[in-house]
């Protein structure tokens, strides 16, 4: 089934997913902003009644564990972060009609008053579970204050996700071998009282409503699976102090609060609700849009689809809200191949880039069209610098330039000519393209609808030579430049979505009234205004010494960041494991030598690569958790050391058949110094 095409009559409500307050923001974090800002703007240029929000997640155990690591209370050092960000998206024209944050009176009161409605629908129910306890500390160790072994995968898994292995959720009490992250102190399973949502009673529901949910086919396809393997109920408590109370433990015996994953997307309403609030219900109704006929779009980064397509709309359905229409997941992003490293200082980060000087068009015109919205996307300096210059400067600013100032200074401003047909109806196409690429949730076609327009531009001028015709024939000059000047007022209208500032100057420079952003899709086709000023070029060239500038500064500060941190291994290293195995226990792990032959990501998963490895014996295809901190091209033909008679194991469908080893948290690959060959022996 599929829903009215936009604009509808619906109020629109367009959310990003929330920042978590517990670290600064990079330019890979941005590709969700922008792409919610785009689309955002983009449904409203289409006439679309819209509200975007969001705010930041303060809750949850990394801040309450990091901010007891410095010292200092979460509610500070959660509103720090909640501060930077709310002065950070602005910056790049990330303009959230509200920004709110988990941790204010709206979301506590709307988060309470939701739960309670989900216990009254019989949606909620006790139990006894085993979770985790730091016996020495005398403390529960709830999510990200337990690490241990994933029993799904036998990764590393910390708290309730595996997120260095197949990237499951895990619930309380499912992690193997628990051990405090803040005392190290090996932890034990005590039994506890906790709430759950029922969520298995919704698999009927949630079947059907994956039919008509709407956005990037992998939202829309990966929680099938889970779906419709056996859906599991989700425990919402959390034994701390740091979160929202559990509606009934008001000054209670117990400490349970809400699982952060519960008040978290209820912040999509609370930052909806104090829009309203300040706006009034008849600019924009909260209420209409989450508790009658809403089209309500997510947009997130893909770690987090299950939460936004299983756990989320059962709760809304629960209390009787709004579903969502469609979720848009982004891919990741790399820098040149390799994954952010925030902790290696592998980042280009927000404010740095804008220190540079670069205007904050060029990044989100990269972030929103340098691949579709699920792929995943490298950015370079170098790739960086050519789109801003082939397509930005080449393309749409030297059309706008060079029609605009041939206007300007043979005209006056807009010739008096009708606009021609051929010319109206390359418009017309770009309008269409524009709304088909909001109706298919892509903000990349919605950006190249504009840049095409602006490159048959280019090829109109030059194709037709008005600078050879104002003496022969002027009427024909003036018909070729009055074309001229309605394409680049298009340009402006159908790219300001994705360019926001750079399109107001040029809506300036065509005689356009207020903002650009006030615009709807019809004014590419009203006439320019008659008198037009001297314009000015919209972008400028990246010289080729800037990138290697940039990529030095940048391989500088991640060697830095290397030295400290090997200043500072010492005090992190696990202590060697007091149980001392005997040699026959060495010798029946089948440890080979082997060699890459090939490399490549698993679809869907965030960190894993599929790899065939030739162990001299025979070739094995091993999955390993390597795909975001190796370039995987370069990988085939590398030396490696394999233990081969680890059992198999499946991993996002793909067989594991051996494990190859790797060392720290970069999976240091493990090869030979001399000329061991595949198939050997390691003893
Ligand atoms: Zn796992």
């Amino acid at each position: 089934m599929s829903h009215e095409e936009f604009p509808t009559d619906r109020p629109a409500v367009v959310t990003c997913g929330l920042p978590y307050a517990n670290g600064d923001l990079h330019i890979g974090h941005l590709r969700t902003y922008v792409g919610g800002d785009v689309y955002a703007r983009a449904l409203r240029t289409l006439g679309q009644d819209t509200a975007f929000v969001s705010g930041s997640d303060m809750h949850g155990t990394p801040v309450a564990v990091n901010a007891e690591q410095e010292g200092v209370s979460p509610e500070s050092f959660a509103l720090d972060w909640h501060e930077t960000y709310e002065s950070t998206f602005p910056k790049f024209d990330v303009d959230f009609d509200n920004y709110g944050h988990t941790h204010d009176e709206t979301n506590t009161e709307l988060t309470t008053d939701i739960v309670r409605t989900l216990e009254e629908n019989g949606h909620v129910y006790e139990k006894e579970i085993m979770v985790a306890y730091d016996p020495t500390e005398e403390q529960s160790l709830p999510d990200r204050y337990v690490e241990g072994t994933c029993p799904y995968c036998g990764e590393r898994a910390r708290g309730d996700e595996c997120d260095e292995g197949c990237g499951r959720h895990l619930e309380p009490g499912e992690i193997e071998d628990p051990e405090s992250t803040i005392t190290g102190n090996p932890a034990e399973y005590r039994e506890q009282t906790h709430k759950f949502f029922r969520v298995s009673a919704f698999q009927d529901y949630l079947s059907d409503f994956l039919d008509r949910l709407e956005g990037t086919s992998n939202a829309r396809n990966q929680p099938r699976e889970w779906i419709e393997g056996e859906l599991r109920d989700w425990c919402i408590t959390r034994d701390m102090d740091w979160g929202i109370d559990y509606p009934e433990s008001e000054e209670g015996d117990d400490d349970l609060v809400l699982y952060v994953w519960v008040d978290a997307p209820i912040e999509y309403i609370s930052s909806t609700k104090q829009y309203t609030e300040r706006v009034g219900p008849d600019t924009f109704d909260w209420a209409e849009a989450w508790q009658e006929s809403g089209d309500i779009v997510h947009v997130i980064g893909r770690d987090i689809i299950q939460h936004h397509t299983v756990f989320w709309p059962a709760m809304l359905h629960g209390v009787d809200y709004t579903e969502p229409r469609a979720v848009m997941a982004s891919g990741f992003i790399t820098l040149n191949g390799k994954g952010f490293s925030t902790s290696r200082n592998r980042a280009v980060w927000a404010d740095e880039y804008l220190d540079e000087g670069f205007h904050p068009d060029l990044l989100r015109y990269y972030l929103a069209t340098n691949g579709g919205f699920q792929q995943d996307v490298d950015f370079s300096w170098e790739r960086f610098r050519e789109r801003v210059n082939n397509e930005l400067v080449g393309t749409v600013g030297n059309f706008a330039y060079r029609a605009l100032l041939f206007a300007h200074r043979e005209f006056g401003g807009t010739p008096d000519a009708p606009l021609s047909d051929e010319v109206r109806e390359r418009i017309e196409t770009a309008m269409d393209d524009f709304a088909a690429a909001v109706n298919d949730y892509s903000v990349r076609e919605a950006g190249d609808a504009a840049v095409a327009l602006a490159g048959f531009g280019n090829e109109y001028i030059q194709r037709n030579e008005p600078w050879n015709l104002v003496d022969d024939d002027p009427e024909r000059a003036a018909q070729v430049i009055r074309d001229c000047v309605q394409i680049a007022k298009a340009v402006a209208v159908l790219f300001a979505p994705v360019a926001p500032g750079t399109c107001d100057r040029l809506w300036d420079q065509v005689g356009g009234e207020g903002s650009v952003h006030d615009a709807d899709i019809d004014a590419a086709l009203e006439p320019p205004a008659a008198d037009l000023p001297e314009p000015t070029e919209l972008y400028e060239k990246i010289p080729e010494e800037r990138v290697e500038e940039l990529n030095e500064k940048l391989a500088e500060r991640v060697a830095e960041s290397e030295d400290t941190e090997d200043e500072d291994m010492d005090i992190d290293f696990d202590p060697i494991e007091s149980d001392r195995i005997d040699f026959e226990t060495f010798q029946d792990l089948d440890i080979r030598v082997g060699e890459i032959l090939e490399a490549e990501g698993i679809e869907g998963a965030d960190d894993l690569a599929r790899l065939v490895v030739d162990i001299g014996v025979e070739e094995r295809q091993i999955v390993a958790g390597i795909k975001q901190l190796h370039d995987l091209d370069s990988l085939p033909g590398t030396r490696v050391v394999v233990l081969a008679n680890l059992e198999p194991a499946e991993l996002f469908g793909v067989e594991s058949n051996g494990m190859v080893l790797a060392a720290g948290e970069e999976a240091d690959l493990l090869t030979t110094l001399g000329d061991a060959v595949p198939g050997e022996r390691v003893r």
